[in-house]
C-alpha cells in the first residue's frame, strides 16, 4: 500500500530487476557482471551507461547472479523502504560472496554517497562504491578492488552527462527507450533527497541528445522518453553559438527527427512548464499528449513548507491551461501524504485538487524522512505513521476512483496505438500505449502487425488500469 505505481516512470514490477544479456551481441566476454537497478527511470537509463562502460572492458550482462565476477546493485535513496531492500540484498551476495570470494560486489547510484563509510567500513558489504556522476571510473575502481583495494568514488561533478557514451540498451523491446538529458536538481524540495545524491543540475548537450534519438529511431525504435528531473529547465548553449536551447526547443527537434518516433518527456515541475512547451506539444502528432505534473500537495502552506515554489492556485491554473491548450492532454502526479505539520483540512485540499484535476494515474507516497533534507533539519516529522497511511489510502482511493471514470471516459473513443508487445495475459492479443500513455490490449486479428507498428483502437471495454479495444 505506501506506493502505488502503475506504469513505466517508477515501475514496481521492474523494481530489483536484473538485465539479460544484450541482443545481438557478438561478442565474446570472458568476464560477467550482473546489475540490478532500483527507483526512478533515471536510474534504469543509468545501468544502460554502465552497461556501455563495463562492456568496453570485456564484461557482458548475465541473470545468472550465480556466474557474475562483478555484481552491481545500482540503489535510490527517495524512501527508506528503498534503502531497506538494498541492504537485504547486500546482506544475501554477501553469502554468494563467501562460496567465491573473487566476485566483486559493489553499490551504485544514490545511496553510494550517503552510506560509503557504513557499507565499507562499519559492515564490510561491499568492494565498491560508485556514485551517479562516477561511472567513467568504474573500470579503474574495479582494478583497484581487485588488487584488495576498496574502490570508491562518489565526487559528484557540475558538468558530467555521459553525453558521448552510447547506452548499451538492455532488456530493451526494441520500441521505447529513455534518453537522458539532464542530471541532477536545484530545485531543493525540502523533504527531498535527489539534489545531494545526485547533484547539481546540467543539461546534456542537444546535439549529442538529437544524435541518440536518431540512432534509436534508425535501429527500429519508434518512442523515445527524455529523461529529467526537471526537463521545463533544460538549458544548453553550445560553445559554437550564443543561442540557448530551451527545453520547448529540444522537443521540437526530437520530433522533427520523424513523424513516426513517438516523443515523451518525465518530469515536469508545475512552476516551470512553459506555454512554449504546450503550444510545441500541441503543434506536433508524434509529441504525446501526456503531463506528469506533480502536485505533492494540494494546500498552499503545505506547497510552501515543501519549497515547491507554487500554490494551489497556480498549479490549478497551470492545469486549465494544459487543458485549454490541449484538450485531449492526458495529467498524471506525484502526491505524498502526512508532510510534517499537515492537518486534516490541509490532507482534505490534496484530494480536493485531485478531484478537480481528474488526474488518470498518480503515484502516492507517505512521506518518509530523508536524512540531511531541507524537511529533516527544519521540520518534525510529527504526522504519526497510522495517520499517514491512512491519509495515503484516501488519497490512493481517490485515484483508483478518478482512474475508473478517465477511463470511462475513452470508452467508444478511438486512439492511435504504438505496439509495444503481446500483451501479458495472452499471446493472441497486443499491448500498446495511445499518446495519453493509457495502456490499451486488444485482440490480433487477422492483421499482420508487428511491435512497433501503430493501429487505431476503438475502446470497448475497461478495468481500473487497462483499456480494452478492437482494431478498426
Ligand atoms: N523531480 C521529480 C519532481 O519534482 O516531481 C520527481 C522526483 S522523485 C524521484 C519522485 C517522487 O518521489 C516525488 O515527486 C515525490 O512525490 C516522491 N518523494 C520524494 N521524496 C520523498 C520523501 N521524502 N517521502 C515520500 N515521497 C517522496
Ligand atoms: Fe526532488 Fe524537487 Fe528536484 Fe524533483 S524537483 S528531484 S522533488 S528536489
Amino acid at each position: 500500500m505506501e506506493e502505488l505505481l502503475l506504469n513505466k516512470k517508477h515501475d514496481e514490477a521492474r523494481q530489483g530487476e536484473a538485465y539479460a544479456p544484450f541482443a545481438e551481441d557478438a561478442n565474446l566476454y570472458t568476464r560477467r557482471f550482473y546489475i540490478e537497478s532500483y527507483g526512478c527511470q533515471m536510474n534504469f537509463a543509468d545501468s544502460e551507461i554502465v552497461a556501455s562502460i563495463l562492456s568496453e572492458e570485456g564484461y557482458g550482462a548475465t541473470r545468472n547472479v550465480g556466474e557474475a565476477d562483478l555484481i552491481l546493485l545500482n540503489t535510490c535513496s527517495i524512501r527508506e523502504k528503498a534503502e531497506q531492500t538494498v541492504r537485504k540484498r547486500l546482506t544475501e551476495f554477501r553469502k554468494l560472496k563467501k562460496a567465491k570470494p573473487s566476485t566483486l560486489v559493489g553499490v551504485l547510484g544514490c545511496m553510494a554517497e550517503r552510506l560509503k563509510s557504513k557499507f565499507l567500513e562499519e559492515e564490510k558489504l561491499v568492494d565498491l562504491v560508485v556514485g551517479p556522476d562516477a561511472y567513467r571510473t568504474l573500470p579503474n575502481l574495479i582494478t583497484e578492488a581487485e588488487g584488495g583495494q576498496k574502490g570508491v568514488n562518489v565526487l559528484l561533478s557540475r558538468d558530467e552527462t555521459y553525453a558521448d557514451i552510447s547506452p548499451v540498451r538492455l532488456n530493451s523491446n526494441g520500441i521505447t527507450a529513455f534518453v537522458s538529458i539532464m542530471r541532477g536538481c536545484n530545485n531543493m524540495c525540502s523533504f527531498c533527497v535527489v539534489p545531494f545524491t545526485r547533484g547539481r543540475e546540467r543539461s546534456r548537450d542537444a546535439a549529442s541528445i538529437l544524435q541518440e534519438c536518431q540512432e534509436l529511431f534508425d535501429a527500429g525504435y519508434k518512442e523515445v522518453t527524455l529523461l529529467g528531473q526537471n526537463v521545463d529547465s533544460y538549458h544548453y548553449v553550445a560553445e559554437t553559438t550564443s543561442r540557448p536551447v530551451t527545453f520547448a526547443n529540444l522537443l521540437e527537434m526530437v520530433a522533427l527527427i520523424s513523424s513516426d518516433l513517438r516523443v515523451r518527456f518525465s518530469t515536469s515541475h508545475p512552476k516551470d512548464i512553459t506555454d512554449d512547451v504546450l503550444h510545441t506539444m500541441a503543434k506536433y502528432e508524434n509529441i504525446c499528449k501526456y503531463i506528469h505534473l506533480p502536485l505533492q500537495s494540494g494546500a498552499s502552506r503545505v506547497l510552501q513548507m515543501m519549497n515547491r515554489n507554487y500554490s494551489r492556485e497556480w498549479y490549478a491554473a497551470k492545469v486549465d491551461r494544459i487543458r485549454e491548450i490541449m484538450p485531449d492532454c492526458g495529467i498524471s502526479s506525484d502526491i505524498i501524504a502526512g508532510f510534517c505539520t499537515e492537518t486534516e483540512e490541509e490532507h482534505k485540499e490534496t484530494v480536493s485538487m485531485m478531484e478537480s484535476a481528474k488526474y488518470d494515474m498518480s503515484y502516492m507516497f507517505f512521506y518518509s524522512e530523508r536524512p540531511g533534507t531541507l524537511a529533516q533539519r527544519r521540520y518534525k516529522d510529527d504526522i504519526p505513521e497510522d495517520v499517514k497511511k491512512r491519509r495515503l489510502a484516501e488519497i490512493v482511493e481517490t485515484q483508483n476512483k478518478l482512474s475508473q471514470e478517465s477511463n470511462k471516459r475513452d470508452l467508444g473513443k478511438s486512439f492511435k496505438v504504438l505496439i509495444e508487445g503481446n500483451s501479458k495475459k495472452s499471446d493472441a492479443a497486443w499491448m500498446g500505449r495511445s499518446s495519453q500513455n493509457k495502456v490499451i490490449v486488444f485482440e490480433k486479428g487477422t492483421r499482420d502487425l508487428k511491435p512497433g507498428d501503430y493501429v487505431n483502437v476503438r475502446v470497448n471495454d475497461c478495468t481500473q488500469a487497462t483499456l480494452i479495444g478492437e482494431i478498426v
